[in-house]
């Protein structure tokens, strides 16, 4: 049966209207269970999602629970039999399809995920594109995905193929909307699997759209699904019996609930969490480049990446590179250039952050508390925090807001030190014109994504994207190729066709 004929009926809710940051209402976002929008089971809160940019309502989300994870379990169930005996090629071509829609809708998603996140279009257009990226990945598995066959002994061959699990499901924070449900999809699909996504409820909205497109694209009704909501929809996905994997990204505390809870219900886990990454940089650093780049990186999404830098441990006499970074970051204008930050609780924190250092005697060199680009909205200017200790809470927490903490060093190694007393392990880079600073921060820092002259070392595809220690709890990288072998599983088989003369064991 073609594709086309198998998939699930078009739904309506069409694309979103934005053409520009004007505040603009969305629909409500509902489940997507077996094809179609519905309703949670039984009655349960309505929560508002908001643009952070005016603090103001765009939609609503209904939020579930435990029996809506069930239906949608169970309609998941349904549709992954046929839907894993598709050839490998035959699900991708879902895929290429996926991606030419992205492609020709890229202005639009990325409005829709800049209204909902907060974050200014050229950085949500990013979000979309690395997206498409991940989507070209899940189309390469094909040439990928060829299992190994070796004659083992005489007449004996051994052949290794993945297997889908069945049903798995996604859980994904606010601050990439779009892209973090694309780090787990394709693989997940390709390989052969039907999928339940339980978006952020702040930012539920550019799925409905990927949902959308995904039916166009052909996938058949119930291998993709949609439950709205937060914690309790969570803990019964880690709970329910038919669901075999969940992928998990957001904060640390939750990474670690979720990866225990699954693991307890005798689930694969992989769950990335929350980070707190360094950047070192020495005097033999390019200005112009390390400059720019360090501003990139804290002040990139608002400072809300899991990838963007929290602590500078500036060694030894860089003040002439300090003095480039401040000169650049006070030039950003919020509501231009720089996007706010997801909620007025989010606001309180990351400003309470600052207070602290303050008061704990840190220098507020460029201080964005009082930033208010838009009347409503949830602003946090460009701040650098200067002569921090690395006991203070500004230089050891994730603040998660667009927000630098400096802290002088001596030379690379107490440099090197700080970074690996933290307990997180998501990035680290180094920037230094020195071949040898950079290979000897390399080799000792403790980050599972290194970067020299980088401030936000994201691994492009096809390399895979995870943490270290408290960054990431479960085995391998999120995307790439971890991701498909963390959605499949290896069927080993071992076979022979005649009564073999010479016999050895396995004869
Ligand atoms: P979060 O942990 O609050 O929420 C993530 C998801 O977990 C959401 O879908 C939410 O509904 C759900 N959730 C929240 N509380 C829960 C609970 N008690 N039990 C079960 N589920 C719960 O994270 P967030 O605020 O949405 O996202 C920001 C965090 O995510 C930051 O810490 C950031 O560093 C991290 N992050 C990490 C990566 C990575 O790759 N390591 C990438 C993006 C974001």
């Amino acid at each position: 049966m073609s594709a086309a004929a198998t998939a699930a009926t078009t739904p309506a809710i069409g694309p979103f209207s934005a053409k520009n940051d004007e505040f603009t209402p969305f629909t409500t976002a509902r489940h997507w269970i077996g094809g179609k929008w519905c309703d949670p089971a039984t009655s349960r809160a309505v929560q508002d999602v908001l643009n952070p940019r005016y603090g103001k309502p765009l939609a609503q989300v209904r939020m579930g629970g435990a029996d809506d994870v069930d239906l949608a379990a169970q309609a998941a169930a349904r549709a992954a039999r046929s839907w894993g005996e598709w050839p490998i090629r035959e699900r991708a071509h879902v895929l290429y399809r996926l991606r030419e829609l992205m492609v020709r809708n890229i202005d639009e998603l990325a409005w829709l995920v800049s209204h909902e996140n907060g974050k200014i279009f050229g950085e949500a257009k990013a979000e979309v594109e690395k997206g498409i990226e991940c989507v070209e990945y899940g189309c390469s598995l094909p040439n990928l995905a060829a299992g190994n066959q070796l004659e083992v002994s005489r007449g004996v061959a051994c052949e290794v193929a993945y297997a889908p699990l069945g049903v798995v499901a996604g859980v994904t924070p606010f601050n990439f909307p779009f892209m973090v449900p694309l780090w787990m999809l394709p693989q997940a699909l390709v390989g052969g699997n039907a999928f339940i996504l339980k978006p952020s409820e702040r930012v539920p909205l550019s799925t409905l759209r990927l949902a959308e497109m995904l039916v166009e694209a052909g996938l058949p009704a119930g291998v993709f699904n949609m439950v709205q909501g937060g914690r309790d929809v969570v803990e019964a996905i880690c709970d329910h019996p038919t669901i075999k994997a969940v992928g998990f990204v957001g904060s640390t505390k939750v990474a670690k609930l979720v990866y225990g809870r699954a693991s307890t219900h005798g689930k694969r886990a992989l769950c990335l969490g929350g980070a707190k990454n360094h950047l070192i940089v020495v005097p033999d650093a390019d200005l112009e480049l390390t400059a720019e780049n360090v501003v990139a990186s804290f002040t990139g999404c608002a400072g809300q990446r899991c990838m963007a830098a929290s602590v500078l441990l500036a060694v030894g006499k860089v003040d002439h590179i300090l003095d480039a970074v401040r000169a650049r970051a006070a030039k950003i204008t919020p509501g231009k250039d720089l996007g706010p930050v997801t909620t007025q609780a989010a606001r309180d924190r990351i400003t309470g952050y600052i207070d602290g250092a303050e008061k704990a005697g840190a220098k507020i060199v460029l201080d964005g508390r009082k930033a208010d680009a838009v009347a409503g909205g949830y602003w946090v200017g460009p701040t650098i925090i200067d002569h921090c200790t690395p006991e203070m809470a500004c230089a050891r927490e994730e603040i998660f807001g667009p927000v630098i903490s400096i802290v002088r060093v001596p030379n690379l190694d107490a440099a090197i030190e700080i970074e690996n007393a933290s307990p997180y392990g998501n990035a680290s880079s180094v920037y230094t014109s020195s071949g040898d600073i950079a290979r000897r921060v390399m080799e000792r820092v403790e980050a599972g994504m290194c970067g020299v002259n980088i401030g936000v070392p994201v691994p492009r595809e096809p390399f895979g994207f995870g943490g270290w220690n408290d960054s990431c709890f479960g085995h391998g990288n999120i995307t790439g190729w971890d991701g498909y072998r963390f959605w499949t599983r290896q069927r080993k088989i071992t076979s022979k066709w005649a009564l073999q003369r010479d016999q050895t064991w396995m004869s």
